[in-house]
């Protein structure tokens, strides 16, 4: 907390910018303005961290945020993503996430990259369940 401290008295101070880059959305919540989430070296989703906590859209966001322990109630089980991440030399072709997406919605999957479409305003997703061409 220190540290992070620092750092925000550091932008402050210089009117400078950081990237931040680390697992800990806690961290992320609480010193970071924008947000990019990142799944084998690729940006699938992005926006202001209010936006994308409150309303995550990519399947792989939604995981890790139903990923994390809650201090009110211990006793449930930790939900983890199913699967491996693959290695970065056998990419899964189409979206990076499709091998471990449960919300993948047919070929279009595994065959083409989707674009990046907006969920609201500076809130981005790059997800075929936003597409009009999957709907
Ligand atoms: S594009 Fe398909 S596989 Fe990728 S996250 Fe969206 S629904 Fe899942």
């Amino acid at each position: 907390m220190q540290v992070i401290d620092l750092m925000k008295d550091l932008v402050k101070e210089f009117g400078m910018g950081i990237v931040f880059i680390t697992h800990d959305l806690g961290v992320i919540a609480q010193t970071a303005d924008k947000v990019a989430v990142m799944y084998l070296s690729r940006v699938i989703e992005r926006g202001p961290v209010r936006d994308v906590i409150r309303n995550p859209s990519h399947p792989y966001t939604k995981g890790l945020l139903a990923a994390l322990p809650s201090l009110d109630d211990l006793d449930t089980p930790l939900q983890a993503i199913p699967g491996d991440i693959p290695s970065p030399l056998e990419r899964p072709t189409g979206c990076v996430f499709n091998t471990r997406c449960g919300a993948k919605i047919g070929d279009i999957c595994s065959t083409e990259i989707p674009d990046f479409l907006d969920i609201s305003q500076n809130h981005t997703a790059a997800c075929h369940l936003y597409s009009e061409a999957s709907k």
